[in-house]
């Protein structure tokens, strides 16, 4: 089978996990502390304002805690969005208002958010739809026109920028995650950024059962006499990471390069081999400035033949999927919205395989595999 995703593991993360064997340390420490600053140069930002914590989905309801939201807010994100980012609104009470995307890009103008704009919102909630970054220079300017906190739900944008600004770091809040099927991985983990220092400690403590020590205001402090003591202001969770996981995520920072250069091949490859097939069209082409992490790469076919050449792909031992199912048609989330992009996206859209382990000969059977289904598929609508 070739999956959808996959993530590259090898020696140098079991080596890492030796070392973390050796020193009989687990949990939260050092190697947190070590890859929360490799993580927060990566993006360019103070170490002090990154935290490590137990997924991107964690952090989303972390990010809407923090900001006290409750049933008098709105906060707008495109309907296309992971689940996880309506949980963590809803879980407030606040009401999630779905606006809608670009039915190529599947990402939101700003134009876009801007009508989904109520009295009632307190924050935005993008992603970037495949890890490109969409129109997130244009969504921070309309927030912070407007006053509202931009959250950036930056998941699978691990290396994605606009000129050379990593994502995650337009708004006031992201997330990124290291989740078993994202680029760089943990197996579970994400990484969560606020740009006031003062937020960043308390999303610390939030993490950590609301202690105070944890947030890090004590940490040039002596030892207190009664160390064993709680300083709980809050309450608070436990979504924190440890060393295990971050010492796996340390190596996989390092060989992101790697990665980075294999998936842009994989993309360009597929650019080439599938050019010109009749009723298909390949995934748009980042504009100037702006760089992708190519977590998704997606084909839009006609509605009438989508599924078909899925599960042909499928036969052929060829995994395909999409992501995100509209939230608007979701039973939980349902709503009576007119999102046209949304829709129309949902049903033509198809993401093929990528991931860095996959070799050229992987990429050609994809291709060949997805011309061949087309072809068949189209023949089949036509009896
Ligand atoms: C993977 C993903 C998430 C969830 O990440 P977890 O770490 O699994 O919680 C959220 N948003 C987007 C866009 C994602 O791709």
């Amino acid at each position: 089978m070739i999956n959808v995703f996959q993530p590259s593991l090898g020696e140098e993360e079991l080596a890492a996990v030796a070392e973390v064997f050796k020193s009989d340390w687990l949990g939260h420490g050092p190697r947190t502390k070590d890859f929360e600053a490799a993580f927060a140069r990566h993006i360019g930002v103070p170490a002090d304002n990154v935290v490590f914590i137990s997924s991107a989905t964690d952090g989303l309801f972390l990010t809407t805690e923090l900001l006290g939201l409750g049933p008098q807010d709105d906060v707008v994100l495109p309907s296309i969005s992971f689940v996880g980012a309506a949980n963590a609104v809803a879980a407030t009470g606040a009401r999630p208002v779905f606006c809608d995307v670009d039915r190529h890009t599947l990402n939101p103008s700003a134009e876009d958010v801007e009508r989904s704009l109520t009295p009632r919102t307190r924050a935005v909630l993008p992603l970037h739809y495949g890890g490109h970054p969409g129109a997130i220079d244009d969504i921070a300017r309309l927030c912070r026109e407007r006053g509202i906190t931009l959250i950036e739900d930056a998941a699978c944008a691990v290396t994605s920028a606009v000129d050379g600004r990593a994502c995650g770091t337009f708004g006031d809040l992201a997330v990124w995650s290291f989740d078993a099927m994202k680029i760089l991985v943990t197996g579970d983990g994400g990484m969560l950024y606020a740009r006031d220092p003062g937020a960043a400690q308390r999303v610390r403590a939030l993490a950590y059962h609301g202690l105070d020590q944890f947030s890090g205001r004590s940490r040039s402090a002596k030892v207190p006499r009664r160390w064993w003591e709680l300083s709980v202001r809050d309450f608070g969770h436990r979504m924190i990471g440890n060393d295990l996981t971050a010492a796996i995520g340390g190596v996989q920072l390092r060989r992101l390069p790697e990665f980075q250069r294999r998936r842009q091949a994989v993309v360009e490859a597929y650019d080439e081999l599938l050019a010109g097939i009749p009723g298909v069209r390949l995934p748009p082409r980042p504009p100037a400035g702006h760089t992708t992490s190519g977590y998704f790469y997606w084909v839009q076919l006609p509605p009438a033949i989508r599924d078909r050449v899925a599960a042909d792909l499928l036969d052929r031992g060829v995994y395909t999927t999409f992501r995100y199912p509209p939230l608007h048609r979701v039973p939980a989330y349902r709503a009576e919205t007119d999102l046209p992009g949304a829709d129309r996206a949902a049903e033509s859209t198809l993401l093929l395989p990528v991931h860095q382990s996959l070799d050229d000969a992987d990429v050609r059977t994809v291709a060949t595999g997805f011309r061949d289904a087309v072809e068949r598929a189209a023949a089949a609508a036509r009896t």
